[in-house]
């Protein structure tokens, strides 16, 4: 299997680690010629004006868009954002997932928490029972999700952290700033 994480802006070095833990191969994805050969892609946390107008200037929008259409993308924190359909502003969006977002939704008090989330799914797929500890960093709301998307996790006030649809995943949290490696052994599930 081989993963590609977008390598534009961010904290994709993180993910790249996680994936080599898990026995991955990874190839960073700069132009549209890295993602021959992928099986799925991450789409790494860091700032998704920067990261969308680093894929237009690099012809990667249509690249992007049609390998999503085949193949696993998730997406996570600034890479959900990316993914989504609306963030109620102007900004390039890859518009594969049917899921509107509101970008550093927690305000200021909150710019940075971390949270126990139940996430059944992951259980499931890993077997475990332990709750996931998530770290948000000026983190995005899924305000809401329609058409093919589903809800995977809540905060404990109810808000959409994270959600999936088909092969496609967003998750407003960074799973690779933890030691927890049940949320990238999820997302290996979905890549066929
Ligand atoms: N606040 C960033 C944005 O709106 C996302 C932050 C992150 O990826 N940790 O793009």
């Amino acid at each position: 299997m081989k993963i590609g994480v977008l390598a534009l802006q961010g904290d994709f070095a993180e993910h790249i680690v996680m994936l080599r833990s898990l026995g991955v191969e990874t190839v960073e994805v700069r132009l549209p010629e890295h993602l021959n050969g992928l099986d799925g892609l991450i789409i790494p946390g860091g700032e998704s004006t920067t990261i969308g107008k680093l894929a237009a200037a690099y012809n990667l929008m249509e690249p992007l868009q049609t390998f999503g259409q085949r193949h696993a993308i998730w997406g996570t924190c600034a890479g959900a954002i990316f993914l989504s359909k609306d963030v109620s502003r102007d900004q390039p969006l890859l518009s594969l997932m049917d899921i509107k977002v509101e970008r550093n939704a927690f305000g200021r008090q909150l710019d940075s928490f971390e949270a126990d989330l139940d996430i059944p799914e992951l259980k499931q797929a890993t077997g475990t029972e332990a709750p996931y500890h998530a770290i948000f960093i000026r983190a995005p709301i899924i305000e809401s999700v329609s058409g093919g998307a589903r809800v995977l996790s809540t905060v404990p006030d109810g808000r959409i952290v994270a959600a999936q649809q088909g092969h496609l995943l967003a998750t407003s949290f960074h799973p690779e700033l933890t030691n927890d490696t049940r949320f990238h052994e999820y997302f290996l599930s979905l890549v066929d």
